[in-house]
């Protein structure tokens, strides 16, 4: 019998519904390999569940109100629920809706919510179970095998006028450099071939620890987002394939000009997520955003000469309290200059403890709706164009899934495939999907598609002969 499929007399099932963004599904993974070690096992559904653990976000209103109609509906299902991350840090308001919720930890915390958990429900004790071999040394993950998050620093020294996140998880603090280093060699040695490097602010990595030098494979390396980013270069899966390495929430410092050369080397994923929010000097004032300058659109030019395939990825809030008309044209003139592959749009919503919420002239709602489609309109144009490009090319694309065998119009049977290229992160991107797919195929395969067709957001075609 294998250690997966070995059962334990009376032991503990731990439910978990995790909500919010990726940093959050790495606290949710982190709180599970603890549990897991601890001897309890994960139930897929909330009538096997000795204790649900309901993961929250709380960084807008909106998904606010998520979190709480999923701890209702956990409530509802199992009756033993466990709150954590962001919203635990309104444990008052959660406890005022359901005061039946056995505990409440805030994001982070995982002593503490481990703690509750052993207490709803004691592990099962023994020998038995302290000595099962743990399937996967990387730890429990959320996310399917062949992809994995790697946070690289928890908290943030900014203070952007729309944003609480400082609030929910404190300062900037860096992980070690070899601590993440060994953790994304464990990943990809046990079957990860992306790795997507998170954090609140991925440029700012080891400004807190004064980019503290450690020791990695007889080299000096330091805790700093270039290092970091030549070193994840190196890695190989077991197959020797180099796993593709992406870089979420940069902010664009200076440095972040020295990891565009590692793209044109091959050694970094041609694709940098940077957050601009806007792009009115005025407003980004307003919303105090860092590295703050005019110079990007010339320094995305300066990029893309050195990496011609890089995609940039960026959200931005239209309607924040003061933007004017002129600061929104301003905006779409500027996504027209930079021509960004991936955009999304958010209408600004306050957010209980953000400074923005005392900020004067707020947009009306009506005029923020207006502005979300213009963006919209314009920013799926560019995005569907620069798509278009794409076709007649062959290009690199990993497997997330195969379909069933399916017949077309003639009776041909086929297979379908979705993947996604090294334009799209997974969850927040694009897809490529695959006409005719070999039945061999299998998630996480590394294959040549050769594109056919696209739209504003996929692209379409088979793989390469
Ligand atoms: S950089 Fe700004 S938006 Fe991002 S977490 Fe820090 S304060 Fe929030």
């Amino acid at each position: 019998m294998s250690a997966t499929t070995l059962t334990i007399p009376d032991q503990k099932k731990v439910g978990m519904v995790s909500l919010g963004c990726p940093k959050a599904l790495v606290d949710s993974e982190r709180i599970l390999t603890r549990l897991r070690a601890d001897g309890y096992a994960m139930s897929p559904d909330y009538a096997g569940a000795d204790v649900v653990l309901v993961n929250t976000c709380g960084f807008l209103d909106s998904a606010k109100e998520e979190s709480l109609e999923a701890i209702g509906e956990a409530i509802a299902e199992n009756g033993r629920v466990i709150v954590t991350g962001c919203m635990g840090e309104e444990a008052e308001a959660i406890r005022a809706r359901f005061p039946q919720v056995l505990a409440v930890t805030g994001a982070q915390q995982y002593e503490a919510v481990v703690e509750a958990v052993h207490e709803a429900a004691p592990p099962t004790q023994g020998p038995f179970v302290d000595l099962i071999p743990q399937p996967d040394e990387a730890g429990v993950k959320l996310t399917p095998r062949h992809y994995s998050y790697l946070k690289i620093s928890e908290g943030c020294n900014h203070s952007c006028a729309f944003c609480i996140i400082p609030q929910l998880r404190g300062k900037l603090a860096s992980r070690r450099i070899d601590a993440v280093l060994r953790e994304a060699e464990k990943l990809v040695a046990a079957g990860t071939k992306e790795l997507l490097v998170i954090s609140q602010d991925t440029s700012a990595y080891g400004v807190d620890i004064r980019h503290d030098p450690r020791m990695w494979k007889g080299r000096e390396v330091r805790a700093h987002m270039t290092d970091l980013a030549r070193e994840l270069g190196q890695l190989k899966t077991p197959a020797g394939e180099q796993p593709w390495v992406r870089l979420h929430y940069v902010y664009p410092y200076p440095h972040v000009d020295a990891v565009i050369p590692l793209m044109a080397e091959g050694l970094l994923t041609p694709y940098l997520d940077i957050p601009f929010q806007h792009a009115s000097p005025r407003v980004l004032r307003a919303m105090k955003r860092p590295a703050n300058e005019a110079r990007v659109l010339e320094r995305i030019r300066a990029w893309r000469a050195i990496a011609p395939d890089l995609t940039i990825r960026s959200s931005f809030v239209v309607g924040f309290p003061g933007e004017t008309e002129e600061d929104f044209q301003y905006l779409l003139d500027w996504l027209e200059e930079a021509q960004l592959d991936r955009v999304g749009a958010f209408r600004f919503e306050p957010v209980a403890g953000a400074q923005a919420n005392a900020l004067p002239d707020p947009v009306p709602e009506a005029v923020k709706e207006e502005r979300y489609a213009r963006i919209m309109a314009v920013t799926e144009r560019i995005s569907a164009a620069r798509l278009a490009a794409k076709v007649g090319r062959t290009l690199p694309v990993i497997i997330d899934e195969v379909g069933e065998p399916e017949a077309d119009d003639w009776g041909n049977i086929a297979i379908g495939a979705t993947g996604r290229s090294q334009a799209d992160a997974p969850e927040i991107d694009g897809q490529v999907l695959l006409r005719d797919a070999p039945a061999t195929l299998a998630p996480g395969d590394m294959v040549n598609a050769v594109i056919e067709d696209s739209d504003a957001h996929d692209l379409y075609g088979r793989i390469a002969g």
